[in-house]
């Protein structure tokens, strides 16, 4: 491809949470690959506090939230956040917009999260082309969609819930929003307005690629929807561990010679990596259970207990464990995911995770907590059949005999090779959907042509 052919100059513009940043940033530099700029905004106080990994090709940007001291914690409520965060962001991201307008890379294209559908009016206002970036699975955004438009009634009258295009759903594979009416109605909120922003862009890309996603086809007939996933940089997938794994910024830090070092000592296949992301918070039970399973499973484990989560740990547990488990606040998921060593990611079930977990061939358990996840577990199990979901008592727990129960499950066994065989088969087709040619690699170029000026 003719590189030198290209100059646009896109502006993404993620919603300020590590789940989001990622993929946005990961698409971003895919757009440099292709020969395009790419700066992307973040807050001022997510950018003074991330961990840049070294030399990224992206320019970093700021916009303000209006709580540029301490970010979402120091909001008031979950509405007040977004509040402010559509009103002043849209407001700082106009000035930047005006700040590259008289300087040789004036900015094409804002590519922004449809969580903050503010973003698109700013772009129209200045002629500039929007195109909405969705970070969550196709089947999750149809469930919304169909909510946003009125053809999900809810609350949820009867179940099974049909919905064109998605397997049969019972209300405990809902994303929790509408599983749990009420529940943080400011999310629910959002969550359903990325319609009534993305309706109107001048494109919609999703993080997911075709093959996997067997709701894009109906999707993309309604939203015009561009598979453009996974975004994970194909050193990832290509070719397992390597010594400098740049990918771009982390919220948290962490120190991946202490994983990979531990790690390189562990057999093919035999460790659980336990982690629930950047978000979830536990209770203390459930971490408990997961400690005391964890503990005493017949596995090794790599379990990451983020800095606000270790007071619930066992008294004495790291010192217990001994060499069987290494707990850290936080890791390089990505470089742990393609460690050979890892046998079972016992996840949360994320969109980023679980796109990460199936692209490298990680079989998985899913736990999940809110939000999406809930609906990604069930096609885990029931459409990618790469795993197990595992069965929450009446209390909310998933108690330490399930947890057990559900390791071997995916660690061993007739299920497990299953699983592993599966996972794999993802893994390849990944794999292929980035490659020269493949479904997500040819929307990246039908994206960039937009941008693509004559020859310098
Ligand atoms: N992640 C990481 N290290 C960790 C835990 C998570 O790098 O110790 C990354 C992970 O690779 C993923 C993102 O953080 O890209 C989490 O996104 P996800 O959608 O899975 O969950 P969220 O944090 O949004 O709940």
């Amino acid at each position: 491809m003719e590189n030198q052919a290209y100059r646009g100059h896109v502006f993404a513009l993620p919603y300020p949470s590590q789940g989001h940043i990622n993929p946005l940033l990961q698409f971003c530099n895919r757009l440099v690959s292709k020969g395009l700029k790419a700066s992307l905004a973040t807050t001022l106080y997510i950018h003074n506090t991330m961990q840049p990994q070294s030399s990224s090709s992206l320019q970093f940007d700021t916009i303000s939230d209006g709580y540029d001291e301490g970010g979402f914690a120091q909001a008031e409520s979950i509405h007040a956040y977004l509040n402010r965060m559509e009103t002043i962001g849209s407001k700082t991201l106009a000035d930047l917009i005006i700040k590259n307008k008289n300087t040789a890379n004036p900015i094409d294209c804002i590519i922004y999260d449809p969580f903050l559908p503010r973003a698109l009016e700013v772009a129209k206002k200045f002629g500039i082309f929007g195109a909405a970036f969705f970070t969550q699975t196709c089947a999750v955004n149809f469930i919304y969609y169909h909510v946003h438009h009125g053809l999900l009634k809810l609350p949820i009258a009867s179940t099974p819930i049909s919905i064109p295009g998605l397997p049969v759903l019972e209300l405990e594979d809902m994303p929790s929003y509408i599983s749990v009416p009420g529940s943080y109605p400011a999310y629910f909120e959002m969550v359903l307005n990325q319609f009534s922003s993305s309706d109107k862009a001048d494109a919609v890309l999703t993080n997911t690629f075709y093959e996997l996603d067997p709701e894009a086809d109906s999707m993309s007939k309604v939203c015009r929807l561009l598979p453009i996933g996974p975004t994970i940089p194909s050193f990832y997938l290509d070719k397992r561990l390597e010594n400098d794994n740049d990918y771009g910024l982390s919220l948290f830090v962490s120190d991946s010679s202490v994983c990979n070092n531990w790690l390189n000592t562990k057999p093919e296949g035999s460790v659980i990596y336990a982690s629930f992301g950047s978000m979830a918070c536990l209770t203390n039970k459930q971490m408990e259970e997961l400690a005391f399973a964890l503990k005493g499973c017949k596995f090794h484990f790599l379990w990451v207990v983020k800095a606000s989560e270790e007071a619930k740990l066992p008294e004495k547990f790291v010192e217990e464990i001994g060499n069987k488990g290494l707990v850290v606040q936080w890791c390089s998921q990505l470089e742990v995911l393609s460690n050979k060593a890892i046998g079972c990611f016992l996840t949360h079930c994320g969109w980023n995770s679980i796109l990460e977990a199936l692209s490298l061939g990680v079989p998985t358990m899913g736990v999940p907590q809110w939000t999406n996840q809930t609906t990604n577990a069930k096609y885990v199990q029931d459409v990618w059949k790469v795993g197990v979901r595992a069965k929450v008592c009446e209390n909310g727990i998933v108690e330490r005999e399930e947890i057990e129960f559900c390791i071997k499950e995916v660690m061993k066994g007739e299920r497990g090779k299953d699983f592993l065989e599966k996972a794999k088969k993802w893994r390849d087709l990944a794999i292929k959907a980035g490659s020269e040619g493949g479904s997500s690699d040819k929307n990246i170029d039908e994206f960039v042509s937009k941008f693509k000026t004559p020859n310098l």
